[in-house]
């Protein structure tokens, strides 16, 4: 199956394959800020639709984790690192995919604020 997913302003599209069946709600300092419920895929299922320089990123703390955002509206649609076997991954924000009911998702907590 084929998601698209989107920023709110549309500067940052993309598609996502796969199924989708949980998301993972964390509890880190940047996500429960950011709200979101993350779909954790491989790199290459995703493909990003909008030029690479609507982007903006953010890092902290290690620097692994590039948390794109869009500069025009904000929304902050996915973020990508490597797993740890070094596979490319992207975390999708489920929030941001068409056509995603996010209170049917089956959510698994995440107790990133213990990392
Ligand atoms: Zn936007």
């Amino acid at each position: 199956m084929i998601y698209k997913g989107s920023c709110h302003c549309g500067k940052i599209a993309f598609e996502v394959e796969g199924e989708l069946a949980e998301a993972t709600a964390c509890n880190c300092s940047i996500c429960s800020r950011k709200g979101s419920l993350l779909w954790f895929i491989p790199r290459a299922q995703f493909r990003l639709l909008t030029p690479e320089g609507n982007i903006r990123t953010y890092t902290f703390n290690t620097h692994h984790i590039q948390h794109t955002f869009c500069p025009t509206c904000g929304i902050h649609p996915f973020a990508e690192a490597t797993d740890p076997k070094g596979t490319p991954t992207a975390a999708i924000n489920a929030r941001c995919l068409e056509g995603i009911d996010p209170g049917a998702l089956t959510v698994k907590h995440f107790d990133g604020r213990a990392l």
